[in-house]
């Protein structure tokens, strides 16, 4: 069972994963493996490092896609397909959504296109289910604004309209794919995003 967690930034991603994951898998017999993208892997995680560096700032559109598609075909060899092959859960906090709304519409580099690379990078490997935390740009800046005690990193110092790009990506993924993608206002507090996110889950798949 493969489940990501998606959202734009200031969604509260971290936060509800650090409280569902332990809930999970205190509910669960099988192994919950928490892992995240970009990074999940000593390889991907050194990608993750380049990618998000302040320092290279001038890097390319087009060469940030591939190296998110790099990392995350490392993240799927290291970590994802074995688990998934053993029978364990994957909790994974991004995956290619990411990458067609940051990438695809955030930097205007065509959801097509993003989507051609990620299909090279993961052969297809699709999630079974996947939250996505939606909030609106201007609360969701407002947070990484107010709430970060550390300096945000390149992505997020974006302006308010890549980041309504990136939402209006999402938005349109729901509800492309509503059979997968199961949608949680993330303007609630964060117990009842927690609690949300857990009952979706666990009325999904009962085991
Ligand atoms: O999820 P997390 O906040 O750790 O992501 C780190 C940064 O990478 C965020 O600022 C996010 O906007 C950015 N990102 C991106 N494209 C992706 C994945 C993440 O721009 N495909
Ligand atoms: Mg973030």
């Amino acid at each position: 069972l493969f489940i990501t967690v998606e959202g734009p930034d200031g969604a509260g991603k971290t936060s509800v994963l650090n409280e569902l994951y332990p809930r999970l898998q205190f509910a669960s017999e099988k192994e919950i493996i928490k892992t995240r993208e970009p990074g999940g892997g000593k390889i991907a995680e050194k990608i993750r490092a380049l990618i998000l560096d302040p320092v290279y700032e001038e890097m390319d559109d087009r060469t940030e896609a591939l190296l998110y598609a790099a990392a995350r075909r490392q993240h799927v060899i290291d970590v994802i397909s074995p688990a998934l092959n053993k029978g364990q859960v994957i909790l994974c906090d991004r995956f290619v959504d990411s990458s067609i709304a940051y990438q695809g519409a955030g930097r205007r580099i065509g959801i097509k296109e993003v989507a051609q690379i990620n299909q090279f990078a993961t052969e297809g490997l699709t999630p079974d289910f996947t939250l996505y935390l939606d909030v609106d740009s201007d609360t969701g800046l407002h947070r990484i604004q107010h709430s970060r005690g550390y300096q945000v990193d390149r992505l997020e110092s974006e302006g308010l309209e890549f980041h309504q790009r990136v939402r209006h990506a999402y938005l349109k993924i729901a509800e492309q794919n509503s059979a997968r993608v199961h949608k949680i206002d993330a303007r609630m507090g964060l117990q009842d995003v927690v609690d949300q996110s857990f009952r979706a889950i666990i009325t999904t798949y009962p085991n």
